[in-house]
């Protein structure tokens, strides 16, 4: 895929300070699957094609973006791909099921205490005894493969930013900016700032730091833990509000879960002087509007 847009926006909020505001527009790569997942799934799935893989299994909620996107990838390359669900959605399917079932995968609705084991190497060993031809993708497509995919991202910048924000669930998306800024001269200087998107301080640090190398700048980021509006997937007036005003300043769809979350910081944290006097920032539009259905 071409490199994504790389814009500048000037909603109201950001006109002080000479605050420069870029919005690298990952939701735009691709009209079917979202942004960070496909930068995600890229390095997995090209060695997959290449081995000639016929089965994918992976996991996640009935509304995620990165279900859907395998999903999509799979179909299109005709990929046998089962999706293990968090809870029982048979009676009631969310449009991204929906869309896995006109793709033919294959449901297995488990309930919450099973997917806890998600990642358990027990669980995955009696995964991959059932399923021996199988290749099991995590959760989010948070893995070590998925970094290489999201450095691009940072390779493609045609400008020099003081800050790079993006939103935090599964990390694998922030490790992957951690690692390429901390690679690429241009961005040498930059502060890496991501927006936990669920109530995980701590945990979300943990699963960044599990990805990154080990020879990896650790200095050059850190997660905010101030906008998770009480959990993953939980809203409210003042956000759903903020994401229809951004919309009308500045033609940008974002949804509440991942980029609403994302831009509210980033309004907050402006308006807090947290950001010094002239800064480039950029922030990086993860796509998921899939899921705001
Ligand atoms: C999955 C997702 C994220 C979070 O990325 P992680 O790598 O899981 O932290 C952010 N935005 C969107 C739109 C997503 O679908």
């Amino acid at each position: 895929m071409a490199p994504s847009v790389e814009t500048i926006i000037q909603p109201d909020w950001a006109a002080q300070q000479e605050i420069t505001l870029t919005v690298k527009r990952d939701d735009l790569l691709h009209p079917v699957i979202s942004g960070n997942k496909w930068r995600k799934l890229k390095h997995a799935l090209l060695p997959a094609i290449e081995a000639n893989t016929k089965h994918i299994i992976s996991f996640g909620g009935g509304f995620s973006n990165h279900l859907h996107a395998l999903g999509y990838c799979c179909h299109t390359l005709n990929i046998r791909f089962t999706a293990i669900i968090r809870g029982d959605y048979s009676q009631n399917p969310s449009p991204m099921l929906l869309d896995l079932i006109s793709w033919n995968t294959d449901i297995l609705y488990v309930d919450r205490k099973t997917y806890q084991q998600r990642a358990e190497p027990n669980y995955l060993k009696l995964l991959q005894h059932q399923y021996p031809d199988a290749l099991v993708i995590p959760e989010g497509g948070s893995q070590l493969q998925a970094l290489q995919g999201v450095e691009e991202i940072i390779q493609e910048l045609q400008s020099q930013y003081d800050y790079i924000l993006a939103p935090v669930a599964s990390g694998g998306t922030l490790a992957g900016l951690i690692q390429g800024a901390t690679k690429d001269l241009k961005q040498h200087n930059c502060q890496v700032l991501g927006i936990g998107v669920l109530k995980g301080e701590g945990y979300l640090e943990q699963l960044v730091k599990d990805l990154l190398r080990n020879d990896t700048d650790t200095n050059n980021w850190q997660i905010n833990h101030n906008y998770h509006f009480g959990g993953y997937a939980k809203s409210n007036y003042e956000l759903t509000q903020f994401c229809h005003d951004f919309y009308q300043q500045t033609e940008i769809e974002i949804e509440p879960v991942y980029s609403g979350k994302l831009f509210f910081a980033l309004q907050d944290l402006i308006n807090k002087g947290f950001f010094p006097k002239k800064s480039r920032i950029l922030a990086l539009h993860t796509g998921g509007l899939q899921g705001a259905r």
